[in-house]
């Protein structure tokens, strides 16, 4: 779904649904998958039928005064191969990876502050609001 919005945001791997207006003035942005890729699972590589979903909230650089907010709805499926450990997946893509709070593109822009301006970690992640749990 390569629509205008999608392309605005320029983040490989989702699309965006829609866009709301919160009522402190920010934006929430609703983002779906769309790398076709993403459904295979990361255990046994099958697409297994999808048992539900789960939204994700992850952190991007930021746009505009306010910022945005991110809601990536996800699908949530079991593997069977997996008895041991973790039996249940939802879509990552690698702009976004599974359990990642943030983008792997806000990571490497905080990496490029730390060792340009000489700015701590905290910092950067202060800059950008972040709560930052290394
Ligand atoms: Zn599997």
């Amino acid at each position: 779904m390569l629509n205008d919005a999608t392309l605005l945001l320029d983040l490989d791997g989702v699309s965006v649904v829609r866009v709301e207006r919160l009522a402190d003035g920010r934006r929430r942005v609703h983002l779906v998958t769309a790398d076709e890729a993403a459904r295979a699972c990361p255990a046994c590589g099958v697409r297994h039928p999808v048992k539900g979903s789960a939204a994700t909230r992850p952190r991007d650089l930021p746009y505009g005064e306010a910022g945005l907010e991110f809601r990536w709805h996800k699908r949530r499926w079991c593997c069977r191969e997996q008895v041991r450990s973790r039996r249940s997946f939802t879509e990552q893509v690698p702009q976004i990876p599974a359990r990642a709070r943030i983008a792997t593109r806000l990571r490497a822009w905080a990496a490029r502050r730390v060792r340009d301006a000489g700015s701590t970690v905290i910092q950067a992640a202060r800059d950008l609001r972040l709560s930052w749990r290394p």
